[in-house]
């Protein structure tokens, strides 16, 4: 997925931004722990097609977003270049 859009999409309930979640392809608002499935490469932001998570969900999600923060520090390291 391309990170551009990610940056752009936000949750249609609170305006706030989307995480992707990359094991499920789906994006998701981590107030609201509702996800918005892609479908056909188009993310769906309709409330009423989002999908209801739980709170071990959510927090799998946060390990899983330090960890790719972390390796996208590394391989954006000026001396990698
Ligand atoms: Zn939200």
């Amino acid at each position: 997925m391309d990170a551009k859009i990610t940056e752009i999409l936000v949750c249609p309930l609170c305006k706030g931004p989307l995480l992707w979640n990359e094991k499920k392809k789906e994006f998701y608002c981590r107030s609201d722990m509702k996800a918005f499935p892609v479908i056909d490469g188009i993310p769906c932001m309709v409330p009423t097609e989002a999908r209801e998570m739980k709170e071990e969900e959510i927090e799998e999600l946060d390990k899983n977003e330090l960890y790719r923060h972390y390796s996208c520090s590394l391989s954006q390291h000026p001396s990698a270049q």
